[in-house]
């Protein structure tokens, strides 16, 4: 029941590889930093490995590579195994989308001189972290023709980056008294966007002079902006952290490490018995309600239609279920030095010390959780020891300290057997989190030797 340091059991060329593969994820992660970019990038690396849109194939074999997009938001890969039926599937499924800033259906306002876009936040952030960091803008636009506009700010170099302000320490008497909660209203997360003055405008003339340079730039009007997704990211490379750069800091590792990871993983596999599936969701940070999110029947649907195209009757369908098993791939919360007193020593996790095994999550007396069986865990831990993958238990803190949930339960109401088991990270939903580079790589150990089990 000892934790091990990862770095003092591999050897040498272990931890090379560690590093060499976390320079991938590194850029990567930097360059797709939200869920449209993340799913297109996949989907081009994938097409290069043979990878083919389930949408365009009538009929599906054995040893066939696939994907299935939804909505450019949600992706599924799978590698057809030998007996889809007997066999089952290998699903790990992970989160592509971030806590983050986003714009209001009418964003753009002046105020004293300066223009600003309206938001509303993401997920759950804490808010104060967001206030004075350089921020990077992304936005698809959709006009009524269909046209696509993209943009694209703050993230190369030479481009200008926004901020959101927050009042000096000398006149914050006040805000200081209050809550952390109460002392960041939601309604300040303003995005500082421009403040020079269009001179042919009577009034609103800083407003009038960033529309300007939206539409000389991406030719769009302000009420394009209501059909359009625009987010603001922290902006910047992720980054080795610590002098003997055994680290990384950057945004979007949660859920992206295992996103990132188990994709990686499932490029890797080849011929499989049982099916493996890796699948990116969407909406898991604001409550997996949406079409793009892992309670939508997007996931039932591929299954349907590769039983369709394999020629199987679709009263298989159950058996596929039946015989399937997966991984939840979320991040699971490390236990920080500063902060020991939420978390239960012996069952908390630590940074560099494998792919965390969480048996419970959920709140309180695990509400909500999804109680993977004995025996799946038994499965889960045979699979990592016999292949050298190390882990260790975790939750997400004292059992009456808070809570949160995963998207296990929309895969274990299939009675799929399910179970909880993501990289560690520390200052989670914060714009820069950190993580272990032996932990990046042993995830996606860990998520390989699963899909080849
Ligand atoms: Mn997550
Ligand atoms: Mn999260």
């Amino acid at each position: 029941m000892d934790r091990k340091n990862i770095w003092e059991i591999w050897d040498e060329k272990m931890k090379k590889n560690a590093f060499s593969f976390c320079d991938g994820y590194k850029d990567f992660l930097s360059v797709n930093k939200t869920e449209r970019k993340f799913v297109s990038s996949c989907i081009r690396i994938a097409e290069e490995k043979g990878f083919k849109d389930l949408n365009k194939l009538t009929k599906v074999f054995p040893g066939d590579k696939i994907y299935k997009i939804n909505k450019n938001k949600q992706v599924i890969f799978a590698v057809i195994g030998d007996n889809i039926l007997k066999e089952g599937t290998k699903i790990i499924i992970s989160h592509i989308d971030s806590p983050r800033i986003d714009f209001k259906p009418s964003p753009v306002y002046e105020d004293e001189g300066l223009a600003f876009f309206k938001t509303i936040y993401y997920g759950g952030i804490k808010k104060y972290q967001w206030f004075t960091i350089p921020l990077a803008l992304y936005g698809t636009i959709v006009l009524k023709n269909g046209e696509k506009k993209i943009i694209e700010i703050g993230d190369n170099q030479d481009e200008p980056v926004f901020t959101i302000t927050d009042l000096l320490p000398h006149l914050s008497k006040d805000q200081m008294k209050k809550t952390i909660e109460e002392g960041f209203p939601g309604e300040n997360l303003n995005i500082l966007a421009g403040s020079i003055p269009d001179t042919g405008k009577d009034k609103e003339k800083v407003k009038a002079h960033l529309l300007k340079i939206f539409k000389e730039k991406y030719d769009i009007e302000e009420e394009d902006f209501l059909s359009g997704e625009c987010q603001a990211v922290p902006a910047g490379r992720m980054k080795d952290l610590g002098i003997d750069r055994s680290m990384l800091i950057g945004y979007g590792q949660d859920d992206r490490a295992c996103a990132y990871t188990s994709f990686s993983a499932i490029m890797s596999v080849e011929k499989p018995s049982a099916t493996p599936i890796c699948i990116l969701a969407d909406q898991e940070e604001i409550g997996s309600n949406g079409g793009t999110s892992a309670y939508s029947l997007f996931f039932q649907y591929f299954i349907e239609e590769i039983l369709e195209k394999t020629g199987y009757s679709m009263f298989d369908v159950k058996k596929v279920y039946e015989n399937s098993k997966a991984i939840s791939a979320d991040v699971a919360s490390l236990l920080d030095p500063d902060y020991k007193e939420v978390h239960d020593p012996r069952n908390a996790a630590r940074m560099g010390c494998g792919i965390c095994i969480e048996k419970t999550t959920g709140s309180r007396g695990k509400y909500g959780s999804i109680e993977p069986t004995a025996e799946y865990i038994a499965y889960i831990r045979k699979i990592f020891d016999e292949n050298n993958v190390i882990y260790q238990t975790a939750e997400i803190g004292k059992v009456e300290q808070g809570g949160g949930g995963t998207v296990a339960t929309y895969l274990a109401r299939f009675v799929i057997d399910t179970i909880d088991s993501g990289i560690g990270v520390l200052s989670m939903h914060s714009p820069y989190e950190v993580t272990s580079k032996v932990d990046v790589y042993n995830g996606y150990l860990g998520y390989l030797a699963f899909y080849r089990s």
